[in-house]
This record gives structure tokens, C-alpha cells and sequence, in this order.
């Protein structure tokens, strides 16, 4: 894969960069669109943000990179981090050597402090958490782009509600474009590549932030291998944009319940679903429905009104959640919801989902026969969920495999296997 035609040009919107990347999948002009703020003035002489974008739709692809222009040799030293944990998670994805014109020259960090911002529970915390001294956001950064199914009027909507949260919390709120999607869209999950993409969208900052948060997924007890970890993010860092994947010592719950005591003001505007065109929540989704049992036992779900104001239990029966850290989730909304009442009453639909998920009726374990019969899945156990689908699901498969049966999901060969190290990553400077 080749980055080349790297510019930069001052629009009425922002500077927009540009590069042209050419692959196996075909070529396409790749875009970040960065706001102008507080007369701060964009590096131009680093190609990190492309270098970042880039790593693994290489690696889809099976190709090396070459990034045709100077990149800051500390993203270039740590994107072999990255690279080895995409290639450990999925055996698949070779590392590609990653290649430059050169090291970018060192420019003194931008002064603002970002934080990716979308409304959801992780970004909403992140954006209010008391930090350490020194360390304050000055920006909210809501980004316009990673979303394919919002309409324009959806979009604008977005804006909108993202900058009066931005009131509401004191800061100010910048609204970055970027299609770094195209680039993974309908060739992995976007779960896989999201973390590495907003790292993208941090280094295309630069000059304007010297640091940009981006609001954690997992709590320290829950993390898999996933495409947002503190594990990737922060070894694209480059000399002059410091990246931090936010603090790991929450859950979801925790997450919803620390809004509901120190800022029940911004529940009305929780966004957590991408499932639907719109600028609220469907309430039927996972995620709506997990957010919404947090908000239960927090004893806020009249307050956010952005989602519906009961919970539908016989949706949550219906679940079967998984992989493993999806589980998780949930068991953390039964624990904290309580046996009485009301509450009581959605910890059990819970506990019955969770069941189900693991011991299924007659009719479900025929239906998982029959697939696996069929060729469809390769194992009937009722936790068996399709490694294709991306890290986390190849990661619970492979553990699932172990522990069911005495053997890894993914086959041994007969000869001996190379071992990955971290050698075999090395990017090489030409
Ligand atoms: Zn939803």
C-alpha cells in the first residue's frame, strides 16, 4: 500500500489534508478536514496521521506500507506495537514493513488538550471526570464522518447537541471531518479499526493539540483484544501529539451511574445508539438497552430522556449476549439493579438472557444443530459466535474452544510455527 500526494490546503471550513492511498482495494483520496481554532497554527511537516489511518487496511490487504513523505519517528517505533497485537489477534494479518522518506522534523506540541466526543457514556465521562493538574481538556472534538448512517440532517443534529453539551461542560466544541472509513468499510468490523482511526484523526490535529483523549471502551477487568485499547492508541503517538486512551477503572455502569450523581444534567442528552438514523435512541439495541437497565439502577432513566421511559423486558429476554465482555456488561447492570421491585424485575429478565446465552432451550440447540450441520458454524456449542465477525469474537472463540474442548479453535499445523515477535514488525526507515 503506497501514501503519496500528501498536502495540505487552507479552506474556509479548516485545513484539509489529503493523501492518496493505493492498494490491493483500490485507491482513493484519503481526508481530514481540521477546524481552525484560537489562532493555533497546523504542523504540516509530519504524515503520521496517514501512517496511522493506513496500518491495518494494509495489513487487510496483505501489503507493506510506504508512506511517501517524513513521519515522526516516535509514531513510526510504535506503530510496531500496534501492528503486532492486529497480527496476534487475528493470525491472519501479516505485520507490514512500514516505510517513510524519513524522520519529520520535532515542532513544539499545540497547546489545547482534545477529547474525542461523541455523547456517548465514555466520551460524556471523559469530557467532565476531574483530571490531574495540568492535564485539563481545553476542546471537545466531535467527529464528523465515522458514522455512515446518519443523514445530513442527522449529522447537523449531531453538531448541534455536541456543542450545547460542550456549553453545558465549559468547553468548547471543534468538529473535525474526515472518510478515514472508506479505507475499512465492508473489510473489517469498524470495531477493529475505530481506536486506530481516531488516533488518525489526533495526529491531524497537530499543532493544535498536543494531547487528545480518546474516552475509553473497557474497563480494566474487561479488556480483550478490541479496536480502541490502551494497548494501541497511545503507541501512535507522535513528537509533538501526545495520544491517551482515557482512564480504564470504569465500567458502562459505573460510567451511567457516575452521570447520574455528578451530572444528571447531561442525561437528556445520552447518546449511545448507531443502530438507527437519528439523533437520539432506538431503545431496542444492545446498547439501548444495557444503557438504559444502568440508568435504571441509577434510578435516572426518567431523566434521560433521549431514550423511551420503560424498558421493554421481554426484549431483554430475547438477548444472547456475547462475546464474553458483552456478558460482562450485563452481569454489572443485574448487580447493581437490585431484587426488589420494578428493578428486580429487569435484573431477572437479565439473569434469564444471560442463561440462555450459555443453556438455550430444545428449540434454539436444534437450530445451532442444524447450522452447524449445515456448515454455517463450525462448532454447536450455544457460546459459539463467528471469529470472522472480528478481534473480540475471534478471541472469545478461541478461548470458548479451549476450555470446551481441550483444543484451540484455529487448528494446529503439523509443522512448527514460526512465533510472532515484535522483530519481525520493524518498520524500516529507507
Ligand atoms: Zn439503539
Amino acid at each position: 500500500m503506497i501514501v503519496d500526494r500528501i498536502s495540505v490546503t487552507e479552506t474556509d471550513d479548516g485545513w484539509l489534508r489529503t493523501a492518496r492511498v493505493s492498494g490491493r482495494s483500490g485507491e482513493l483520496m484519503l481526508e481530514f478536514l481540521v477546524p481552525q481554532i484560537d489562532g493555533a497554527t497546523l504542523h504540516t511537516g509530519d504524515a503520521a496521521a496517514f501512517l496511522a489511518a493506513t496500518l491495518l487496511p494494509a495489513m487487510l490487504g496483505g501489503e507493506d506500507l510506504h508512506v511517501d513523505a517524513p513521519v515522526s519517528a516516535a509514531t513510526l517505533a510504535g506503530c510496531r506495537e500496534v501492528v503486532t497485537a492486529f497480527a496476534r489477534w487475528d493470525h491472519r494479518l501479516r505485520p507490514p514493513v512500514v516505510t517513510t522518506t524519513g524522520p519529520a522534523d520535532d515542532r513544539p506540541p499545540g497547546e489545547g488538550t482534545g477529547c474525542c466526543f461523541s455523547r456517548g457514556a465514555d466520551s460524556m465521562v471523559s469530557a467532565v471526570v476531574e483530571r490531574p493538574p495540568g492535564t485539563a481538556l481545553t476542546h471537545l472534538v466531535h467527529v464528523v464522518g465515522l458514522e455512515p448512517v446518519h443523514s445530513p440532517a442527522t449529522l447537523a443534529e449531531e453538531v448541534r447537541l455536541a456543542r450545547h453539551v460542550g456549553e453545558l461542560v465549559g468547553l468548547p466544541v471543534v468538529v473535525p471531518r474526515t472518510n478515514v472509513r472508506l479505507l475499512t468499510d465492508g473489510r473489517c468490523d469498524w470495531a477493529d479499526a475505530h481506536g486506530a482511526a481516531l488516533a488518525a484523526l489526533a495526529l491531524a490535529t497537530d499543532g493544535l493539540f498536543g494531547r487528545v483523549v480518546i474516552p475509553s471502551t473497557q474497563a480494566v477487568d474487561e479488556i480483550v483484544p478490541f479496536g480502541s485499547s490502551p494497548v494501541l492508541e497511545p503507541h501512535l503517538s507522535s513528537g509533538s501529539v501526545t495520544i491517551s486512551h482515557d482512564s480504564v477503572s470504569l465500567d458502562r455502569v459505573g460510567k451511567v451511574w457516575m452521570l447520574a450523581r455528578d451530572r444528571p444534567d447531561l442525561l437528556p442528552h445520552l447518546k449511545v445508539c448507531w443502530a438507527e438514523d437519528r439523533p437520539d435512541n432506538c431503545g431496542r439495541c444492545g446498547k439501548c438497552l444495557l444503557t438504559m437497565c444502568a440508568l435504571q439502577a441509577a434510578d435516572a432513566l426518567r431523566l434521560a430522556t433521549g431514550f423511551p421511559d420503560r424498558i421493554p423486558l421481554e426484549e431483554i429476554r430475547r438477548l444472547r449476549p456475547a462475546p464474553v465482555q458483552s456478558r460482562q456488561h450485563w452481569v454489572a447492570a443485574a448487580r447493581a439493579l437490585g431484587s426488589d421491585g420494578e428493578r428486580g424485575s429487569t435484573r431477572l429478565a437479565i439473569l434469564e438472557a444471560l442463561h440462555r446465552a450459555a443453556r438455550p432451550g430444545p428449540r434454539e440447540r436444534a437450530l445451532q444443530w442444524w447450522e452447524f450441520l449445515r456448515g454455517r458454524r463450525t462448532d454447536p456449542a450455544p457460546s459459539w459466535k463467528d471469529p470472522e465477525r472480528g478481534f473480540e469474537w475471534r478471541h472469545h472463540t478461541e478461548m470458548l474452544s479451549l476450555l470446551q474442548r481441550g483444543r484451540p479453535d484455529r487448528p494446529i499445523s503439523p509443522d512448527a510455527e514460526e512465533p510472532l515477535v515484535l522483530a519481525r514488525a520493524r518498520p524500516r526507515a529507507d
